[in-house]
């Protein structure tokens, strides 16, 4: 009998406990997380002096180049941030974008217009 009501005082007093902390997780996708600045998301690349560095440094091979056309298929990478770490002149940059859900997977092959500099996609 004692056992019992010291454990319904133990659960109770655990509850108690967690009802006023702020919760962990969040209502997702009404409220998103900000994640840190070094987060490693989505890719991008914007001045890009085709070096070809990237090509060599990324381990899965997730980046071709061809032409003015710079892809970087997003499902190949682990964005692990080599591209972006040994870029000589940090044309590539890991964003804190981590809404990678798509619904057709060509979709997540990026496309970047080395001319124009800037993002394509
Ligand atoms: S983050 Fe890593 S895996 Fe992704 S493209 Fe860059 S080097 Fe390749
Ligand atoms: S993104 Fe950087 S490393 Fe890759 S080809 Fe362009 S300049 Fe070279």
């Amino acid at each position: 009998m004692f056992n019992k009501i010291f454990g319904l005082l133990t659960s109770m007093s655990t509850v108690f406990k967690h009802l006023f902390k702020k919760p962990v997780t969040l209502e997702y996708p009404e409220k998103k997380i900000i994640p840190p600045e070094n987060f490693r998301g989505k890719p991008y690349v914007e001045n890009c002096i085709k070096c070809m560095t990237c090509t060599k440094v990324c381990p899965t091979g997730a980046i071709t180049i061809e032409e003015n056309e710079f892809n970087i298929n997003l499902n190949k990478c682990i964005f692990c941030g080599n591209c972006a770490y040994y870029c000589p002149v940090k044309a590539i940059k890991m964003s804190r974008d981590y809404e990678l859900g798509v619904s057709n997977k060509e979709e997540l092959n990026l496309v970047y217009d080395i001319k124009r500099g800037s993002d394509n996609v």
